[in-house]
C-alpha cells in the first residue's frame, strides 16, 4: 500500500509575501535602532501577563470545547491566559466573523481552509499581514489559525496539531528550524547521486528502479505539496537573526515534525522526534515559562522597550522627509516601500499587547 500523502503545513503564498515584507522592515529598523533590537526581538510575543482572546469560525460546541480545554492548558505553563469566551448560560464559546471590523479575538480559528497553519504570535493582529481582501491575515475579519477539516473529521493526531498551532500563535517557531539543533545537517536535502526522477501514480517522487532515493527538494517539488526550492528553504532551513531566540533543541517538542524517513541522512536521526508529539514536552513547558515569565519586571521591561521604540519611530518620522531627500533613489524607494509596515508596527506598539 502506498504511504499516506504528506501534506506539509503552509501559509498561503500571498500571506508569506507580506510576512517577508514585514521582516525586511523589522530588519531595517533593527540595524538602525541599535540597542532597541531587544524590543524588535520580542515583538512577536504577547506581553507577559496578557489575556489573549480566541474565537471560532464554524465548528460545533463540542469541537470548540475540546480545543478550548486542550489549548487552555498551555496557559498553565506561562504567564498568559488564553480566553475562549465560554458563556455558561448558552454553553457556547466566542465566535468571530469575516465581517468584523474590530477584533472579536486576537487568535481567530477556522476550519474551512486546506491544511493546518497559524500566524506567529502578534502577527495575528498585525494589519499588514496577508493581503487586505484575503481570507488569512492579521486583520479582524481574517483567519489567523486554521485546523482544516476538523469540523468534519478530526485526524487521529488532532491533539498534537492543536498544541502545535497554538504554540505558533504564542510565537513559537518550528523545532527543526532551531539553529541550536541538528536538523540542518541531519536532513537529506539532495537526491542520491544518479537518481532518476520517478513518480508514483499520484505524482509523489519515489525511489527509482535502482533504489536511489529523491532528496527533500525533489520530494517536496512533487505531489501533493509542489514546493519550489525557495519555499523549501523558507519552511525547513534554520531560522536565525536578531529576531530569534532559541533554547536547547528538544526532540520531544510538539514543534518538531515527524518527516518521512527519506528526509533524514541516517536511521534514528537526532532530528527525528522522540515522542508521539501529542502533549507538551518538558521543553515546551519551560519555553512557555521563559517566553511568558511571571516576574512583573519582565513585562515592565518589555512595555518600556515598546514605548521607547514607538518614541524613536515617531521622532524619526518627523525627520524622514529630509532623510528621504538626501538618500539615493534606491534606498529612498526601499524606505517608502517599507513605510506601511512601519506605520502598522507603530499602531501595534501603541496597542495593549
Ligand atoms: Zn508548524
Amino acid at each position: 500500500m502506498a504511504e499516506p500523502l504528506l501534506f506539509l503545513e503552509e501559509l498561503p503564498d500571498e500571506v508569506t509575501a507580506t510576512i517577508e515584507t514585514r521582516e525586511r522592515a523589522l530588519a531595517a529598523l533593527g540595524s538602525a535602532s541599535g540597542g532597541l533590537e531587544f524590543v524588535v526581538q520580542r515583538l512577536q510575543r504577547w506581553l507577559p501577563g496578557s489575556t489573549v482572546r480566541v474565537a471560532f469560525l464554524g465548528g460545533d460546541a463540542e469541537l470548540h470545547a475540546d480545543i478550548a480545554q486542550l489549548a487552555g492548558t498551555i496557559g498553565e505553563h506561562g504567564n498568559l491566559v488564553l480566553d475562549f469566551g465560554f458563556d455558561a448560560n448558552t454553553g457556547n464559546y466566542r465566535t468571530w466573523s469575516e465581517d468584523d471590523d474590530e477584533y472579536g479575538a486576537e487568535i481567530r480559528v477556522s476550519f474551512d481552509q486546506g491544511g493546518f497553519f497559524s500566524l506567529v504570535g502578534t502577527d495575528s493582529i498585525a494589519e499588514d499581514i496577508g493581503p487586505p481582501s484575503g481570507k488569512v491575515g492579521g486583520r479582524p475579519g481574517q483567519r489567523s489559525l486554521n485546523l482544516g477539516g476538523f469540523h468534519i473529521q478530526r485526524p487521529a493526531s488532532w491533539k498534537g496539531t492543536v498544541l502545535h498551532e497554538f504554540l505558533h500563535a504564542l510565537s513559537f517557531h518550528h523545532e527543526h528550524a532551531n539553529f541550536r539543533g541538528p536538523c540542518q545537517l541531519a536532513f537529506r536535502w539532495e537526491d542520491d547521486s544518479d537518481y532518476v526522477p520517478t513518480t508514483d501514480s499520484r505524482g509523489v517522487f519515489v525511489p527509482d528502479p535502482a533504489g536511489r532515493r529523491p532528496g527533500i527538494y525533489t520530494y517536496l517539488a512533487g505531489a501533493p505539496n509542489f514546493w519550489s526550492r525557495a519555499k523549501v528553504d523558507h519552511n525547513l532551513k534554520e531560522v536565525r537573526g536578531p529576531g530569534i531566540e532559541a533554547s536547547e533543541f528538544d526532540r520531544a517538542s510538539v514543534m518538531l515534525y515527524r518527516f518521512p524517513t527519506l528526509f533524514y541522512r541516517t536511521a534514528n536521526s537526532d532530528c527525528a522526534p522522540s515522542g508521539d508529539g501529542q502533549s507538551l514536552s518538558d521543553g515546551d513547558q519551560s519555553g512557555l515559562r521563559s517566553l511568558y515569565p511571571s516576574e512583573t519586571d519582565a513585562s515592565e521591561d518589555i512595555a518600556e522597550g515598546k514605548r521607547s521604540l514607538l518614541g524613536e519611530l515617531t521622532s524619526r518620522d518627523a525627520a524622514s522627509g529630509a532623510e528621504l531627500e538626501s538618500m539615493g533613489t534606491s534606498r529612498a524607494g526601499r524606505s517608502r516601500a517599507l513605510a506601511p509596515s512601519v506605520d502598522c508596527l507603530k499602531r501595534q506598539l501603541a496597542g495593549r499587547y
